[in-house]
């Protein structure tokens, strides 16, 4: 699962040094899922207006505009699936669930922005449907170093999460 990455979370108004540097790491990470069958989903914001998440972080990633589109490098190919999501926790779009229930997927790899965030929300939410998982700490990123190993932490102790690196991952 790959989530947040478009273009206003990696180098748009919400983006940093973080989110750019696991680019290369997670491209190569989804290409090589991929080669083993294994699904790869984007979770993506795709924000309304009067969504509440806008009066503490402004506009970004709002439907329809290009910081809302997932990086180039990182591109859907064939088979992936992407789904919008109004909220931290991407489980708050009901389509989710149900593709991987359907796919009968029992363990999301999580990567992406912000480790503490969306990722740490979506998360909650995938370990009380009965998700195990893996966080991929090379392939996740916040805004600080800081609030990446606290998401980390958080992940590990709260939900059971493994966190590996990519190559451990794989
Ligand atoms: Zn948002």
């Amino acid at each position: 699962m790959v989530v947040d990455m478009v273009k206003d979370f990696v180098t748009g108004s919400l983006g940093g040094p973080g989110a750019r540097s696991i680019v290369p790491r997670l491209k190569s990470l989804l290409a090589r899922a991929r080669s083993k069958g294994i699904s790869v989903v984007y979770v993506c914001d795709a924000h309304e207006p009067g969504n509440p998440e806008l009066d503490v972080w402004g506009h970004h990633s709002m439907k329809g505009t290009e910081g809302a589109e997932i990086i180039e490098e990182l591109s859907p190919q064939e088979g992936d699936s992407v789904f919008e999501k109004q909220a931290f926790d991407a489980f708050t779009n009901p389509a989710l669930d149900e593709e991987l229930k359907q796919k009968g997927v029992e363990e999301l790899v999580l990567t992406g922005v912000a480790t503490n965030i969306c990722v740490q929300n979506t998360a909650a939410n995938a370990f009380y449907r009965g998700y195990r998982l893996t966080v991929v700490k090379d392939c996740t990123a916040a805004r600080s170093e800081e609030e990446h190993r606290e998401g980390l932490k958080y992940m590990e102790s709260m939900f059971g999460a493994k966190v590996l690196k990519a190559d451990e991952a794989l």
